[in-house]
């Protein structure tokens, strides 16, 4: 559903005219050279396409308004081989709307010991002129990326990576719609947020449609789409008998069926990259959506539940950065605590909705009471997670700003089995501890709704933030309580200001 490939990153190369003809030339078959080097590089997800040598304001101007109007250009990256005096660069920087990553690298790797001479050090200065592009950047107060090294260095193309695939979530937010489906659950504080401030800070949209809408393509599925998805339920998952075709409890399966087909086209059709729903207004729905909610997750909508747009449109945005990436990235709850002192874990789940992206082996699909909303039993998908690096992510409105807060975690094998919970489930041990990280997540503000990533980390999350303006807290292996509160205390002050 999500191809990075589609998406190009336009790789660019500053200089000027003092060098004369040849030098230039060698500068473009150099910037063409490493271009196709990243282009090519298994590492980097995105097209990435050289754009000729820009030498004055006016290429440079010219260069960055395409950049900002190309629909298929998610960001730039920056380069100067030679010295390329950044007065140039103010009014194009000034109407750069889309991210930048300054490559601070150098075309050869070494020092050519025994060649060099000053026409090499006329060609290759980088190491100055990179200095000077980077003060007018800074003065600007414009967010990027640094990143140094050599172009074929690992690690500098592992950190472009997770650049690119961090604008490639950014672009997606750009003009993104969400539907919301019933307002929030009544009287939920974090949840709640400025949907007006997140479209201007961005870019994608949230408003409600009444649940009756979504009912009526609902009842319009036909019965044979209906049996068809029933057939494929019962190919993937494991099932009761009592739940298949002929079974008493049938009619919940093919209830759930109907509910997916319906929610689908409702999002297909208006363009939708995710929606929220809510127990609390399913008039006219059978069943809260179970089921559906999880096989839209796992083919790249955001989701999240009770009325939680933030977090839904955070679930998409981390579906998109971690496209073509093993592991998932799901909607997720603190649950419950296991506060064994030489054991501790959190249980993290939903009432129904957890991602199938997630799913450890093969799922179960069941049909149990619900205990809230007052609706039938719903159908959902029950699964184990697989053990390892993760992270939990929440987007808060604090007032005046909002907020991103990621923790990193370890998530282990259920430690027992746990034959009579009946929804998906991730055990995890938070960083830097069990009540480190749980007392940092709450002085942060975090909410107890998350994103769980299996293949982002927190510089993917990094890199978003910067380019969404966002305040990111990293709450990891290295946090300690007072610091984190006296970098919340000067946040705030830089908040106030700013
Ligand atoms: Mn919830």
């Amino acid at each position: 559903m999500i191809n990075l490939k589609t998406f190009e990153v336009w790789f660019i190369t500053g200089s000027q005219h003092l060098y004369g003809e040849e030098t230039l030339k060698l500068v473009a078959e150099h910037s063409q050279h490493i271009a196709e080097g990243l282009n090519s590089a298994g590492q980097i997800p995105v097209t990435v396409v050289y754009k000729p040598v820009v030498k004055t304001p006016e290429e440079i101007y010219s260069t960055l308004l395409a950049a900002n109007t190309a629909e298929n250009c998610i960001g730039i990256i920056t380069w100067m081989h030679t010295f390329s005096p950044a007065k140039m660069w103010v009014r194009g920087l000034n109407i750069l709307q889309k991210p930048m990553l300054h490559l601070h690298t150098q075309y050869n790797r070494d020092i050519p010991w025994s060649s060099i001479d000053m026409d090499f050090m006329n060609l290759n200065q980088s190491a100055h002129g990179d200095r000077e592009f980077g003060f007018m950047v800074s003065r600007l107060r414009k967010n990027r990326k640094v990143v140094v090294g050599h172009w074929q260095d690992e690690e500098v193309l592992g950190q472009i990576n997770a650049w690119s695939r961090a604008a490639a979530g950014w672009h997606d937010w750009q003009g993104a719609k969400f539907a919301r489906f019933g307002d929030n659950m009544r009287y939920v504080a974090v949840t709640e947020g400025d949907k007006v401030e997140a479209e201007v800070k961005f870019g994608y949209s949230v408003n409600t449609y009444g649940v009756g809408d979504l009912v009526k393509v609902i009842n319009e599925i036909s019965e044979a789409e209906i049996d068809q998805l029933v057939t494929e339920y019962e190919t993937l998952y494991t099932m009761d008998a009592s739940l298949k075709k002929g079974g008493d409890k049938h009619s919940s399966v093919y209830e759930a069926a109907r509910i997916e087909l319906g929610l689908r086209k409702f999002l297909v059709d208006g363009g939708f990259k995710g929606f929220t729903d809510t127990f609390e207004d399913l008039h006219g729905m059978v069943q809260l959506p179970g089921i559906a909610a999880q096989r839209l997750m796992a083919d790249g909508f955001g989701f999240a539940g009770e009325g939680d747009w933030k977090t839904a449109a955070l679930v998409r945005a981390c579906k998109v950065m971690g496209a073509g990436l093993e592991g998932g990235n799901a909607f997720m709850e603190d649950y419950t605590y296991h506060f064994d002192p030489n054991n501790s874990l959190v249980l993290g789940s939903h009432m129904l909705e957890i991602d199938a992206s997630l799913s450890n082996g093969k799922a179960s699909l069941e049909v149990h009471p619900l205990g809230i909303g007052g609706k039938a039993d719903p159908a959902r998908l029950v699964f184990n997670v697989a053990a390892g690096p993760a992270f939990n992510a929440s987007l808060v409105d604090m007032g005046n700003r909002f907020r991103l807060i990621v923790n990193e975690v370890e998530a282990v094998e259920p430690v027992e089995d746990l034959p009579k919970l009946p929804v998906a489930r991730v055990l995890w041990k938070p960083l830097p501890d069990m009540k480190t990280g749980c007392a940092a997540w709450i002085y942060a503000g975090g909410a107890h709704h998350t994103v769980y990533s299996q293949n982002l980390t927190a510089e993917h999350m990094h890199d978003f933030a910067e380019m969404a303006g966002l305040e990111f807290i990293r709450i990891g292996k290295d946090t300690t309580i007072p610091h984190l509160l006296n970098e919340l205390r000067w946040n705030d002050n830089y908040y106030r200001t700013a």
